[in-house]
């Protein structure tokens, strides 16, 4: 039977309540720990009344002895009830984070609504909030009304004292709540905003320094920054004044208790021992209300962290771990492709079809902007919004795990992005380093003897983003990386742009080998030279493909004709 959708938890509720028996736990611990918190009170009015009155030591001994005793299992129940929650929450991470992490790489890659740079720290958020204090103001605070009615029982007056006061102190609670929730988050947002737009300026920094342009940046940053000041500074202020008229609150009610007591005790309506006891219930009775105050911040932001990972998590739903299969041979089939973007109107490619049989070499052209690097991205199947059928063997590329389907493809973008780590660590694709085949690949791009030349050899460091490098370095480090393992489909996306004459000798060699290897390789390039290896030429112009065929009837097709390149001639293929 279909579960209602009513009744349907999210993926993160749903691993909050597998932790239901740890939260029940800590609902009883805290029952105990607040039931013991009667323990002082209940001593003081024996102290008072009691061994006051009597004189008896040994009354006082035992009544100590017992007191001292509830306050050990009153110590031990807190610090189980803590010790639970951070278990959970250690757990709770762990089930989470290999979740978030794919979700935000994908959110990255599929240009989504939500911003998964904060996945993280939301995660984070809310596993601090549900194992530190927020969760025990949450747990403490049916206390309130029991220490209240506590307080009735010692006199009516006094009962009616702290009900007025704790009435009061909710009211300030809902009213900071009302007025600090969106100004929070809009501050917030505010200092993301700025901060992200620092970071993403300083990446530049060299273009920034030579042109003079950091004053300028300064002026445009400051602005944001300025912005989110003022938010933060208002949003501060009014918490600041929130949490001031709670502890004045909070006083009077300390002071005011005491003298009603008094009054109450000098009309003989009370026992000095009630009158102090009353005086620490009413003291209890509002500090889970306090506490609620404080932690409300905290509330708030764990509910926006909550709200923004849920939603995440479900735009990225956990992909089918089932769909691995068997290792491709890297026929590549697009049938009626369309590649849209946010933010554009028309299709950036518009409806593309062909075939690449295993073990062909295309070379793709086209003036810029015609969607050469979205087809690369396409075929790799990273390219988020696509119809059409992208087939690899004749099974859609976004049927496969990722996972499984790396290892069979290598990809070389136009930005060769490298991680932090040695040049060995990058061609091996971050993974175990295997000699062998990490030598294959670096012999297979030409890269071997040059990289003997560095100090540390393959041990070489080469820093984020692989700032120690030159331009066609890290061309050709990605090129290593790309037909690491041998994969069956290598789309190499303006492999030559920075390579000198000897850098594009090696790379034609290198594309000559995957082709005898019987791998298919998908050449982008504005290189005349490039061409003589390719089996296949594809020219796109404006998302289309006008041109496709085998290279020498292509090129045989376009200089038969003085009319311009996309005019296709009977022996091309018409795309
Ligand atoms: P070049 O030879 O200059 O690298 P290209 O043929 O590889 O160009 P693409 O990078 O595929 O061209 O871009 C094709 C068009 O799609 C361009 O007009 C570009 O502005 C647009 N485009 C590319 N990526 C995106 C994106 N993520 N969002 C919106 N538009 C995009």
């Amino acid at each position: 039977m279909k579960t209602p959708s009513f009744f349907r938890r999210s993926e993160l509720t749903s691993t909050l309540w597998a932790f239901r028996q740890e939260f029940l736990i800590v609902g009883v611990l805290s029952f105990l720990t607040n039931l013991l918190m009667l323990a002082p009170t209940i001593y003081m009015l024996q102290v008072f009344d009691r061994v006051l009155s009597s004189g008896s030591e040994l009354t006082l001994v035992a009544v100590s002895l017992i007191t001292l005793f509830l306050f050990g299992v009153m110590a031990l129940s807190e610090w189980m009830r803590s010790r639970v929650l951070v278990r959970a929450g250690m757990q709770f991470d762990d089930q989470l984070s290999t979740r978030v992490f794919n979700a935000s790489f994908e959110a990255y890659l599929g240009q989504s609504s939500t911003n998964p740079s904060r996945a993280f720290s939301d995660l984070i958020q809310i596993r601090q909030f549900l194992t530190g204090n927020g969760i025990f103001a949450l747990f403490d605070a049916p206390w309130a009304p029991i220490y209240i009615a506590v307080t009735f029982f010692l006199h009516p007056w006094l009962g009616v004292l702290s009900l007025v006061f704790a009435v009061v102190q909710a009211a300030l609670a809902w009213f900071g709540h009302r007025h600090t929730v969106a100004p929070a988050e809009d501050a917030n947002a505010a200092v993301t905003d700025s901060t992200n737009y620092l970071q993403s300026k300083l990446r530049n920094s060299e273009v920034l320094e030579s042109m003079g342009m950091v004053g300028n940046l300064l002026g445009r940053w400051d602005q944001k920054y300025q912005i989110a000041l003022a938010k933060n500074a208002s949003t501060l202020s009014l918490t600041h004044r929130v949490t001031a008229v709670s502890k004045f609150i909070r006083y009077t009610q300390q002071s005011l208790s005491l003298g009603a007591g008094a009054l109450l005790v000098i009309d003989g309506q009370l026992s000095p021992g009630a009158m102090i006891a009353a005086n620490v219930l009413m003291g209890r009775a509002l500090a889970p209300i306090d506490q609620l105050v404080g932690t409300w911040r905290g509330f708030v932001t764990t509910r926006s962290a909550f709200d923004r990972l849920e939603k995440l998590l479900t735009e990225f739903p956990e992909r089918d771990p089932a769909l691995s299969r068997v290792a491709p041979t890297g026929e590549v089939t697009l049938r009626g492709v369309v590649a849209n973007a946010l933010g554009r109107t028309t299709p950036i490619l518009k409806g593309i079809s062909f075939a690449v049989p295993a073990g062909t070499v295309v070379a793709v052209l086209g003036p810029s902007g015609s969607g050469k690097s979205t087809l690369a991205r396409v075929i790799v199947g990273i390219w988020p919004d696509v119809t059409g059928d992208v087939l690899l063997d004749g099974l859609p590329i976004s049927g496969w795990n990722r996972m499984d389907l790396g290892p069979h493809i290598g990809y070389l973008p136009q930005d060769v992005e490298l991680f932090e780590g040695s040049i060995a660590e990058n061609i091996a694709r971050l993974g175990d380093v295997d000699p062998t085949k990490v030598i294959e690949a670096a012999r297979s791009a030409g890269l071997h003897e040059m990289i003997l030349r560095f100090p540390k050899g393959y041990d070489t460091p080469i820093g984020e983003a692989g700032g120690l490098l030159s331009g066609g370095q890290r061309q050709r480090i990605g090129l290593a990386r790309a037909i690491y393992g041998n994969p069956a489909l290598i789309v190499l996306d303006e492999p030559n742009a920075n390579l000198d004459d000897a850098g594009e000798t090696a790379l034609l060699r290198t594309v000559a080998e995957l082709k005898a290897k019987g791998k298919t390789v998908l050449l982008i390039t504005h290189r005349p030279g490039a061409i003589a290896v390719a089996d296949r030429l594809m020219i796109l112009r404006d998302g289309e493909i006008v041109a496709n065929g085998p290279r020498d009837a292509v090129i045989a097709a376009l200089r038969s004709t003085t009319a311009s390149v996309e005019t296709p001639t009977s022996a091309v293929q018409p795309a």
